[in-house]
């Protein structure tokens, strides 16, 4: 299928931001996906800059690349990638930097189903395992979103719950954030959060 101008043209509002990850997920899903080569005079427009309409937080596994995900091109998705989706000083930095330079429209914190970091930290919060220094210190940033679970639910009820609250929690933080609270009151500026299903390529946005 070839790209038309319009694949390219950012999206005018927060609305048409999160309707174009949408349909780029449901072109993923039904193998229709464009997965495209990029032309030589896409590539020279994007030499005079990027302004991408969606900020993705997902997580470093590689079965969850975002552009493929959600259908999307060059120049579209401004993506930080970190093992847990979790935050830290250089995540906050950078999504300072989309916020307030790339004013992306939209921002989107994409935890994914079957998430090892997640698993780790229920096995550390939960069992007291225990893992390498630098590897307990990115779990610490997951594990206080594990209280209220349910640590006898069946293993993979109990690893989604994690996820989702993950998801959350990062979301509520980012929240919190005063460019957020900026942002969100002056403009179409908006924060979701989202789950990828492995078994069917589907995202879940969360209310
Ligand atoms: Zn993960």
């Amino acid at each position: 299928m070839a790209l038309t101008d319009r694949d390219y043209a950012p999206p005018q509002t927060v609305d048409e931001a999160l309707a174009r990850l949408e349909a780029g997920n449901l072109r993923f899903v039904r193998g229709e996906a464009r997965f495209p080569t990029v032309q030589k005079e896409v590539l020279a427009e994007l030499t005079r800059g990027q302004q991408p309409y969606a900020t993705i937080l997902g997580c470093s596994d590689s079965r969850v690349p975002p552009e493929l995900v959600f259908d999307a091109g060059f120049g579209e998705l401004f993506v930080i990638r970190v093992a847990g989706n979790v935050l830290g000083p250089s995540i906050m930095g950078t999504l300072q930097y989309a916020s307030l330079h790339l004013r992306t429209p939209l921002f989107v914190v994409l935890g994914h189903e079957g998430c090892g970091a997640v698993k780790a930290a229920i096995a550390s919060r939960f069992d007291g395992s225990q893992q390498a220094g630098r590897i307990e210190i990115l779990l610490e940033q997951i594990i206080p979103a594990l209280d209220g679970l349910d640590p006898q639910a069946p293993p993979a009820e109990l690893l989604s719950a994690g996820v989702e609250a993950n998801v959350r929690r990062v979301v509520r933080e980012l929240l919190e954030t005063p460019e957020a609270k900026a942002r969100m009151a002056d403009s179409g500026m908006r924060l979701v959060g989202a789950v990828y299903e492995l078994e069917t390529g589907s995202v879940r946005f969360l209310d």
